[in-house]
């Protein structure tokens, strides 16, 4: 039997040099509040739960089956659901958003191929493009967080992965702005849109006039269905041709299939969870972002169109950096509430980003911020 470091030199040596991408925290023991990983506070709607009931039958006999495996009903209620001109040929389902992302790193970037993200945003995307052994260009932004468009428009990248609203900071970029990018970018321009459901505008629109923009969504978090793992692209069908080309064949399963149908079905539902949470996140920001004269702790925060909130801790003496916000966590997680630290970037090492919860929860997470400002 070979020893572990032999079979480290018989893998390709860029995995031997990769390092996975690291997930937010899943606890098993109960009692967690847990605001870490952008997950829905509510249920999905209650034909999910139906639907998988369905699909799965007395004795769970479908299951023998493979699935669609262009998820081709779901195709079709994605194209439906979104509307301006899009059919089934404008949509690839993935196994979450994260397959699909992958699947375009698969397809646009490799040693010789750039692709392009700005930093900070989503931390996989550099891992996708080590695992293709392919070449990264991060495109940084400044504290202000105004797009670099001139950048983008400049990047030799065959692909550039744009995210909007942006994570872990929460700040949205407006159709108008995209649409600058678009005129003048070459590439492929990938617009992440995990968190647009909570947003004020979109790209979709922008679909029908530029063949190379593909725009990527999730179920996992306005559809409170992080566990069945669905996502999708939207794209020109010469785009979604080349995605189906290095797709798995039956990518997504049977189960998560119906599950997605029946939430995509469920507008009227998913509108009232939307409008829950954005609701909550306005009040949380005006809590640690607005001034302690309107009862704020006056903390920067940045404008939020997602369902987190990215705010700088700052301690009793005024005080900011990566070890107040390393201690606001600390003292947070001792109380058994989870949130996320990004130590590895000066902008965001600052900062907590803290998923909008249920209205209690983010009670709980104000109290006990206050009583670490008390005691800190
Ligand atoms: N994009 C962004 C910006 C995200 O934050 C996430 C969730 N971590 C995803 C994509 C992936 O979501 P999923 O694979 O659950 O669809």
């Amino acid at each position: 039997i070979p020893s572990a470091a032999s079979i480290d030199d018989l893998a390709l040596p860029h995995v031997a040099r990769l390092h996975a991408y690291t997930p937010g925290l899943q606890p098993t023991e109960p009692g967690w509040i847990k605001l870490n990983t952008n997950e829905c506070p509510y249920p999905p709607s209650p034909r999910v739960a139906e639907a998988v009931r369905r699909e799965l039958g007395e004795d769970g006999a479908s299951l023998r089956l493979y699935p669609s495996p262009t998820s081709a009903p779901l195709r079709e209620a994605i194209a439906a659901h979104h509307g301006h001109g899009l059919r089934a040929a404008n949509v690839c389902v993935g196994n979450g958003s994260d397959d699909v992302l992958n699947l375009l790193v698969r397809a646009f970037c490799s040693p010789e191929a750039a692709l392009s993200f700005t930093v900070p945003s989503y931390s996989l995307y550099p891992v996708l493009v080590a695992i293709q052994d392919g070449r990264a260009e991060a495109v940084e932004f400044e504290r202000t967080m105004r797009l670099p468009v001139e950048k983008i428009a400049a990047s030799p990248a065959r692909a550039f992965i744009l995210t909007s609203p942006n994570a872990p900071t929460g700040v949205a970029f407006g159709r108008a702005e995209i649409e600058r990018v678009l005129a003048a970018y070459r590439g492929l321009l990938v617009v992440d849109e995990a968190y647009a459901p909570f947003a004020r505008e979109d790209a979709v629109p922008l679909l029908a006039r530029y063949p190379n923009l593909v725009v990527t969504r999730t179920l996992s978090k306005a559809h409170a269905l992080a566990g069945i793992r669905v996502g999708y692209a939207l794209a020109h069908a010469g785009t979604i041709a080349i995605l189906d080309r290095v797709r798995d064949s039956y990518n997504v399963s049977r189960l998560s299939q119906a599950a997605a149908l029946a939430a995509i079905g469920d507008t009227a539902y998913y509108d009232d969870v939307i409008a829950k949470i954005k609701h909550t996140r306005d009040l949380h920001l005006a809590r640690w972002g607005g001034p302690p004269e309107t009862g704020g702790l006056g903390w920067f925060t940045y404008p939020s169109q997602a369902n987190f909130i990215f705010t700088e801790p700052c301690n009793a003496r005024g005080e900011t950096g990566p070890a107040v916000a390393a201690a606001a966590y600390e003292h947070l997680r001792a109380n058994k509430i989870l949130v996320r630290y990004f130590p590895g970037h000066p902008l965001t090492a600052s900062f907590l980003r803290i998923s909008v919860g249920t209205d209690a929860e983010m009670d709980a997470v104000h109290q006990s911020l206050q009583a670490w400002l008390t005691n800190a």
